[in-house]
């Protein structure tokens, strides 16, 4: 009846089925909407526990099992966009007839507001570690066998480790292995690995036990989170990204997506605030590299405390550094800022982009 009640609210209630064969057993979710992809559903499966979370716009949509009969470790996801119906293909460690899918588990066939629903984790195996700056450091974790899980672009996930008895979590970002990754769709979207640029704070309180990490240790990852649309970007004509240290980190992604799949952009603009010196620029050479592969692309690394043999640009954000950098390529463009780093940094980011007559609508920030 909560159900029901939710669905008059928001968007209407999914539901599943399931069939099977000698040897597979197939579970469809018909979720009543059409913008559905790889990215709306999250299946886990470890220990007894079966989940398969659905994400429609902001509900979240549960089934959560005991199955009735083992299955094999790898399962395969499809979806068929146009009639937004997901479908898991679970393999039957032994070919014999199901006669029935499990039993349920807490809130299953649940659809309820997501911010409702708390974060699901399983655990990643530390899979490499590699310097990018003097304090800065990219993480790859691989996902398990028996999870689907990919992280929208501009989402976040938690980061869970112990640290003396207690559980300690903050948000990180994914990013691509490099800036020069393509953004190709499903290949890349179906990796098992997610790789983080992680900056090491040595009097922070979870930096510095994540850098301790050994190579095959375990981090748990939580589902991904954040209020970035990907629909923000489509039929943009300017896109600029304004970046201070990590924050970083959201660009990465939304850039090559932009890059990648949106014709009518005639600029991407990438104005990187990195903090003091030319020693702390994240991923120069490859920005560089980028620039000269791409025409609508184009990177400024201003520097806030440089040495005197720094030639680009210097200083903290100001009106005049921002509206020599937000030039639109013409008066009506339609144009998205996206702006991330210290909260300081964001906030008089909004008030200086407001007085320059942007509007809610063509900023996007990137908070807690
Ligand atoms: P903390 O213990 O939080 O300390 C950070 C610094 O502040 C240290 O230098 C510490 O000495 C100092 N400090 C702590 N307490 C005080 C105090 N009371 N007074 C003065 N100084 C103090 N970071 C990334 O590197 N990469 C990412 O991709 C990324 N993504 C993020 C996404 C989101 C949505 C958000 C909100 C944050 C993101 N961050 C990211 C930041 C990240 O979540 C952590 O805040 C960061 O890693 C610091 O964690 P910590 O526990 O090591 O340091
Ligand atoms: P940092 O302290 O090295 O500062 C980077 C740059 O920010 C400086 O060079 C300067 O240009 C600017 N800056 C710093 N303080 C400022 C102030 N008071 N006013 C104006 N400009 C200022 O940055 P860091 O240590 O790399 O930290 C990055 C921050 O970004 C963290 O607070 C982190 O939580 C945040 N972050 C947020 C997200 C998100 O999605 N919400 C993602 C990644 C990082």
């Amino acid at each position: 009846q909560v159900t029901d009640i939710l669905a008059k609210e928001g968007p209407s209630s999914p539901s599943y089925d399931w069939f099977q064969t000698e040897s597979l057993v197939t579970i469809v979710i018909y979720t009543k909407q059409k913008d559905i992809n790889l990215d709306s559903v999250i299946v886990d499966h470890q220990d007894d526990s079966f989940r398969a979370e659905t994400i429609i716009k902001d509900y979240s949509y549960l089934i959560h099992l005991g199955l009735s009969h083992e299955i094999q470790e790898d399962f395969s996801v499809r979806v068929v966009e146009n009639v937004g119906k997901i479908e898991i293909v679970l393999k039957k460690k032994e070919n014999t007839f199901w006669k029935s899918l499990g039993h349920s588990l807490e809130n299953h066939n649940s659809f309820i507001p997501k911010k409702d629903a708390g974060l699901y984790y399983r655990r990643c195996r530390l899979i490499s570690k590699e310097d990018v700056t003097h304090d800065t450091k990219l993480f790859c974790l691989m996902l398990p066998p028996s999870t689907h899980l990919q992280v929208p672009i501009g989402q976040h996930v938690y980061l869970k480790l112990t640290i003396t008895g207690t559980e300690i979590v903050k948000p990180y970002t994914p990013v691509f292995d490099s800036l020069l990754s393509e953004f190709q769709e499903p290949v890349l979207c179906n990796s098992k690995y997610i790789y983080f640029l992680i900056k090491i704070y040595p009097a922070g309180l979870f930096t510095p036990e994540l850098d301790h990490l050994q190579i095959g240790d375990y981090v748990s990852i939580s589902s991904p989170e954040g209020n970035f649309k990907k629909s923000r970007i489509e039929e943009l004509e300017d896109l600029f990204l304004l970046a201070a240290g990590t924050g970083f980190t959201p660009m990465v992604k939304i850039l090559n997506y932009a890059l990648a799949n949106i014709p009518s952009l005639r600029k991407v603009k990438l104005d990187v605030l990195s903090i003091k010196q030319e020693d702390d620029i994240i991923w120069r050479s490859q920005a560089e590299k980028k620039m000269l592969l791409s025409s609508r692309f184009d990177i400024e690394f201003i520097l806030s405390a440089p040495t005197s043999e720094w030639n680009g640009k210097r200083g903290y954000i100001s009106p005049a550094l921002l509206s020599e950098f937000l030039k639109r390529s013409s008066d009506k463009s339609k144009v998205l800022i996206c702006i991330c780093g210290p909260t300081p940094f964001t906030e008089q980011g909004i008030r200086l982009l407001h007085d320059l007559n942007f509007s809610k609508d063509e900023i996007h920030s990137f908070t807690a």
